[in-house]
């Protein structure tokens, strides 16, 4: 007998990262049927796919971490400020089950295909296999880097070693011990395989083309005193997070650059080299990518510590950026990094000057030489903001491909939804907030939910954002791109690592309380920014 085709479901969710399984627990929670879609063996997203050496948080643990449930809150430990890969997906996992959703999630299914249908005002969603599956409303969590990016590097696919990209790391380890490794890129990837995998290696040689400005991390265990601490502060700093400009704890420094004297300003650096994480922006002068001299005060501070820590001069000078701004790209938190060049194995080659020329059978060659190597790491990065909503074969109203939608680059409203597709959202895509991912996307999903029970609530099951809000928005997206600071475009930001890609600003600098105004602004006016209809 054939089988008959599954029951359509409320809200069909694509993808089980962080922002996936907030969105799949907000829309159960609020009594539609759910599903969700998980191209992986396992939940976790870039958790999940992005298992390599080193792989660890750069937001602190507990302002990452899901705070709509003080019990879960409570119940799990984190083991370090910044938790490291496994621990993460291990969380992940746990919230799945605690929660109850890992029934909802069918996994191994990448959607080939996902197309609107006029009369029913549904989507039919395509796996590989051509199984279908219908959905009143679909939601594709896939994130911003979730499509792994191979330079078209001659002969890539002649290497007849082993070769790994960061965002596509095997579940089983992966043997560097005695190897001859290459790492090829040095962003925030790069600087934490290669002091990871430094130790066991017989040979590290690091390909980087672009220097970044890595400061470090500066991780450490929790206490017990501070995890009680956390616990006993949980509503204080849920209130924090969910108001900050950036989703981060740190606080804001109430000074700027050349308010200090050249000795309270080294003082204040020095302070900012040992804080956590991103508080090197967060919590830094307040003018720091505002004013390119006060931004090259804080430059000039970080090349100095990389001259005192690289013992190697040339290496030192190859390993300080050139050409672009702290903050103009996204800057990297580093444990060791620096310091894994002064090891007699590692070997920086810089590709500005001594191009890669190709890669062999048995190694990579550049403009200097050949050399061999067992392994090959591209951490090489991603294709940002778009990458997965384009390769998802979504067509909207009228047969609309995305891909043609989005041909010289997204538009959004709110970062959520993209008129000419309705029922269609997209959380934690393109146009989201530089900053601290989940909060952010935390308050897209629970927008696109509150806007899906406000048109149940009201007999409505069409839901499409107004083109005029839509371009709106967008043009609000392009004019804070290139205020002040006014940094050039060439960061992933913009879409500049992928040749041929449009160069549009692929987030919203505005921030999330531009975000904040504009959800207010909506619930208050019955969502006037979208138009609400019943099916034909
Ligand atoms: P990325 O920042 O885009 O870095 C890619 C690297 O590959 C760059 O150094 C780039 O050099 C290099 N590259 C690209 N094509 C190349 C070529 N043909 N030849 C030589 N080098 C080439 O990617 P990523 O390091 O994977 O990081 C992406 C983002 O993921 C981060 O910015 C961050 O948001 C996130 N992430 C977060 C963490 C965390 O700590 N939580 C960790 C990892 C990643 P050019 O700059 O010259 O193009």
């Amino acid at each position: 007998m054939p089988e008959s085709p599954p029951a359509p479901v409320d809200v069909l969710v694509v993808g089980a990262g962080i922002t996936g399984i907030y969105q799949l627990y907000r829309a159960r929670e609020a009594g539609f049927s759910v599903q969700l879609l998980e191209a992986g063996d396992g939940a976790g997203g870039t958790w999940y796919w992005n298992r390599y050496p080193g792989a660890r948080f750069d937001s602190e643990s507990y302002t990452y971490a899901y705070l709509f449930s003080e019990e879960l809150f409570d119940e799990w430990e984190w083991h370090e400020h910044f938790a490291d890969q496994p621990e993460i997906e291990r969380y992940l996992n746990h919230v799945v089950d605690r929660f109850d959703l890992r029934r909802h999630i069918r996994f191994g299914a990448k959607v080939a295909a996902a197309v609107y249908d006029e009369p029913s005002g549904a989507w039919t969603v395509t796996l590989p296999d051509g199984r279908e599956l219908y959905a009143r409303y679909l939601v594709a969590a896939t994130g911003v880097l979730s499509v792994p990016y191979f330079p078209d590097v001659p002969g890539r696919d002649d290497f007849r070693g082993e070769s790994y990209h960061t965002g596509l790391w095997p579940a089983a380890p992966v043997d560097f011990a005695g190897k001859r490794v290459a790492v090829i890129g040095t962003g925030s990837s790069g600087v934490q395989v290669i002091p990871a995998s430094a130790g066991d290696v017989a040979s590290l040689t690091v390909y980087q083309r672009t220097a970044n400005w890595c400061t470090p991390l500066n991780n450490a265990p929790i206490t017990p005193e501070e995890q009680a601490q956390l616990r006993a502060d949980f509503d204080a700093m849920r209130e924090t997070l969910n108001t900050s400009v950036h989703g981060f704890l740190h606080r804001a420094c109430d000074r700027a650059t050349f308010d200090d004297t050249p000795e309270e300003r080294r003082a204040y650096y020095e302070k900012m080299w040992n804080s956590p994480g991103f508080s090197k922006l967060t919590s830094n002068y307040t003018d720091l990518l505002q004013d390119p001299a006060a931004n090259e005060q804080w430059c000039d501070f970080i090349a100095a510590k990389i001259r005192g820590i690289v013992h190697d001069p040339q290496t030192a000078e190859k390993l300080i950026p050139k050409g672009h701004r702290f903050g103009e790209h996204r800057p990297p938190f580093v444990a060791g990094y620096f310091e894994t060049f002064n090891r007699p194995n590692v070997t920086l080659v810089d590709l500005t000057q001594t191009p890669m020329v190709r890669v062999t059978a048995t190694g990579i060659e550049t403009t200097a030489g050949a050399h061999d190597f067992d392994i090959i790491v591209w951490a090489t990065g991603f294709d940002f903001g778009t990458g997965a909503l384009t390769r998802m074969g979504i067509c909207g109203r009228g047969g609309l491909a995305l891909t043609d939608h989005w041909a010289d680059g997204p538009t959004t409203y709110l970062g959520v939804q993209t008129a000419g597709f309705p029922n269609f959202f997209f959380p934690g895509g393109p146009h989201a907030a530089a900053g601290n991912n989940p909060r952010y996307n935390g308050d897209q999903v629970d927008f696109v939910t509150d806007l899906l029970v406000y048109a149940r609530d009201h007999g409505f099951d069409v839901v499409e954002v107004d083109p005029a809000a839509e371009e709106e928005w967008t043009s609000m997206v392009d004019r804070w791109a290139v205020r002040p600071p006014a940094f050039g475009q060439s960061s992933y930001y913009f879409g500049a690592n992928i040749p041929g890609k449009p160069r549009r600003y692929l987030l919203n600098s505005a921030g999330r309380p531009k975000l904040f105004a504009e959800i207010a602004d909506q619930v208050a006016s019955d969502y006037k920014a979208f138009k609400l209809s019943r099916r034909a």
